[in-house]
C-alpha cells in the first residue's frame, strides 16, 4: 500500500531528472538517465528508483561500469528491476559502480570516479569547493544518487560490503538482506556464494518497503530461499524471540532485546572519529531498553584474506566468459597477427576491456585455483568462512536455519539477537587525485577498508548500515571534538540468516 510518507515525495518525473541534470555532472552517480515515461498504477506509482550498472535492465545500458560491456543494452530486466516496475516504480537511471564490483572507493570505473555529495555541514562554501572525497564502493553511484537527492532508493549489490561502506561514506541507509531472499537473475555475477541485491534509501523505512517488493522466490535463481524455507524461517524466528523474551514487549521500545557488540569489530585501524558516536549510537539502544552484551568473535581477523581468495577464485571464473567471441566488446588483434589463433583474440579483448583492478583479481583467482595452491588458499579459506559462521552461530540465540545443530546450547543467558559494530573504520577516504594514487599500496589500503563488512557476508547474513547523526547535530550537542571531521559515520546491524525484520527494526531504533 502506498504509505503516507510516500505520498510526500513527487511523483513528477521531470523534478527528479532535473535535479539529476543539476547535479550529476559533479556527482558521476548516473551512467544512464532514462528518458520520463507514464506513471503506471501500483504502490510505489511513479516512486523514482536507480539501479546500479550491474544489474540488467531491458532498454537501457548494463556497463559493469566496464570498457568490456561499454555497448551492451540488456534485451530483458533482471527479476527485481521487473518487479519494481510491476509495482509502478520509475526507474531513473543506471549507477556508476566499480568495474563489475571490484573495488571499495569506486574509483575503478570505465566511467570515471564518484564524488561524494555529502555537504550537510558546510557553512558559507558551497560543497562544490570543498574537499572530494570518495562515495565508497563498489555501489558508490547508488549511495550517492540517494543522497544528493537524485531518486528516493537505488538498488546496488553488496558481495563483501559494496552496499555498507557507500552507504556510510554518504550518510544514508544501506541493507544487505540475507543471501537467497532477492532474486539474482539478471545480476551480472562476481562471486555467486557471496553476491547479494541490496536496497539503498535516506531511511530505514523506504529501504525496508522496497525490500519488500523484491524478497520474492524466484525459480531463475537457483539459490534463492523458497517459500518454504521463508515460512519456516520465519516461525523459527518468531519462536525464538516471542517465547524466549520478548513476550513483555511494548510499542516500539527494544525491551527484551539482546545486543551483542564484538570485540573484534574495532581493530587498531579503526579511526578515533568513529568512536565516540559509536559509543552514543548504542548508549541510546541501552536507553531505549536493549540489553548491551559485549561478545567475541575469534576469526574475524582471518575473514578479509578469506574473503579475497573466495571472491576473486569465483570471479575468475566467472569472468571467463568475456572473450570477445560469446561475451564482450572483441579487440581484434593488429594487422599482421595469427589470426588463426582465437586466443588472440581473447588476450586483447581482455587486456583491453578488463581494467588493472579486474584483472589483479583474475590473476589472483585463478592462482589460488590452480592444482598447486588450491589446498593451500582456496580450501583454507572456506574453511575460515565456515570458523566465521561458527563464530556468529556461536552468539546468536537464534539458530541458523541451515545449520540448525551449531546453535548455541543456553540461548537466554549468553547469546544475543543482533550485533551492532560501526560499519568502517574512517569516514569518506579523499579521493585519489592522480592515477598513481591507486598503486599496489592504495590497493591495499582500499582492501582494509572492507574489514568490517566481509564477515557477514562470508556467514550470508543480513547486514544494515544506519547513519549517525550528522556534524551539525553533533554540533548541536557539544558533542564535537578535534578528531571529528564532520564527514557521515554509519554503524552497522547484523542479524542471523532470516532475521531481516529484526535487523531493520533495530535499525529504525537507531535513526
Ligand atoms: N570491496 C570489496 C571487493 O572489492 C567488496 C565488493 C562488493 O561487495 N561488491 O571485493
Amino acid at each position: 500500500h502506498l504509505n503516507s510518507k510516500y505520498r510526500t515525495y513527487s511523483t513528477e518525473t521531470g523534478k527528479w531528472r532535473q535535479v539529476i541534470a543539476e547535479k550529476n555532472g559533479s556527482v558521476n552517480a548516473f551512467v544512464h538517465i532514462t528518458p520520463p515515461q507514464p506513471i503506471e498504477d501500483g504502490p510505489l506509482a511513479g516512486i523514482p528508483i536507480a539501479i546500479k550498472d550491474n544489474i540488467a535492465t531491458a532498454g537501457s545500458p548494463t556497463t559493469c561500469s566496464s570498457a568490456m560491456l561499454q555497448n551492451f543494452v540488456s534485451p530483458f530486466d533482471a527479476t527485481v528491476v521487473k518487479l519494481l516496475r510491476k509495482a509502478g516504480a520509475d526507474i531513473i537511471g543506471k549507477t556508476n559502480c566499480d568495474e563489475f564490483g571490484m573495488g571499495s572507493l569506486n574509483v575503478h570505473s570505465v566511467h570515471g570516479p564518484v564524488v561524494n555529495p555529502f555537504h550537510s555541514y558546510s557553512s558559507g562554501t558551497t560543497w562544490l569547493d570543498r574537499e572530494k572525497r570518495s562515495a565508497g564502493g563498489s555501489s558508490g553511484g547508488s549511495a550517492a544518487a540517494v543522497a544528493a537527492g537524485m531518486c528516493v532508493a537505488a538498488l546496488g549489490t553488496d558481495t563483501g560490503g559494496s552496499i555498507r561502506l557507500p552507504a556510510s561514506y554518504c550518510g544514508i541507509v544501506g541493507f544487505k538482506p540475507s543471501y537467497g531472499l532477492v532474486s539474482r537473475w539478471g545480476v551480472v555475477s562476481f562471486a555467486d556464494s557471496l553476491d547479494c541485491v541490496a536496497v539503498m534509501a535516506a531511511n530505514v523505512s523506504d529501504a525496508k518497503r522496497i525490500f519488500n517488493f523484491i524478497s520474492v522466490y524466484d525459480e531463475k535463481d537457483p539459490t534463492a530461499a523458497t517459500d518454504d524455507v521463508r515460512q519456516m524461517a520465519s516461525n523459527s524466528v518468531q519462536e525464538g524471540l516471542h517465547q524466549l523474551r520478548r513476550k513483555t514487549r511494548t510499542g516500539t521500545s527494544l525491551d527484551g532485546i539482546r545486543i551483542g557488540i564484538p570485540q573484534e569489530y574495532f581493530p587498531s585501524e579503526l579511526s578515533p572519529t568513529i568512536l565516540g558516536p559509536v559509543r552514543r549510537a548504542i548508549l541510546s539502544l541501552k536507553s531505549q531498553g536493549a540489553t548491551i552484551v559485549p561478545v567475541t568473535l575469534p576469526s574475524t581477523s582471518y575473514a578479509l584474506s578469506a574473503y579475497y581468495v573466495l571472491a576473486s577464485a569465483e570471479a575468475s571464473s566467472n569472468l571467463a566468459r568475456y572473450d570477445g567471441i560469446q561475451y564482450g566488446n572483441r579487440v581484434v588483434p593488429p594487422h599482421g597477427a595469427d589470426l588463426r589463433k582465437t586466443s588472440r583474440i581473447y588476450a586483447y579483448t581482455r587486456s583491453a576491456g578488463f581494467g588493472h583492478e579486474v584483472q589483479k583479481r583474475i590473476l589472483l583467482g585463478t592462482y589460488a585455483l590452480t592444482a598447486d595452491a588450491f589446498d593451500n588458499y582456496f580450501l583454507q579459506a572456506q574453511r575460515v568462512r565456515q570458523l566465521v559462521k561458527n563464530d556468529f552461530n556461536s552468539v546468536f540465540s537464534i539458530p541458523d536455519y541451515y545449520s540448525p545443530s551449531s546453535h548455541a546450547k543456553d540461548p537466554l543467558e549468553t547469546t544475543v539477537d543482533v550485533l551492532v559494530h560501526p560499519s568502517s573504520i574512517r569516514t569518506a577516504p579523499p579521493l585519489p587525485t592522480a592515477k598513481t594514487d591507486l598503486n599496489e599500496d592504495a590497493g591495499l589500503d582500499a582492501y582494509v577498508q572492507d574489514v568490517l563488512t566481509v564477515p557477514a557476508s562470508l556467514a550470508r547474513l543480513p547486514a544494515l548500515n544506519v547513519p549517525i547523526h550528522d556534524y551539525t547535530e553533533r554540533k548541536v550537542q557539544g558533542q564535537v571534538d578535534e578528531l571529528d571531521d564532520g564527514w557521515p559515520i554509519g554503524i552497522s546491524v547484523v542479524g542471523q540468516w532470516g532475521t531481516d525484520e529484526l535487523v531493520l527494526e533495530v535499525g529504525e531504533a537507531l535513526e
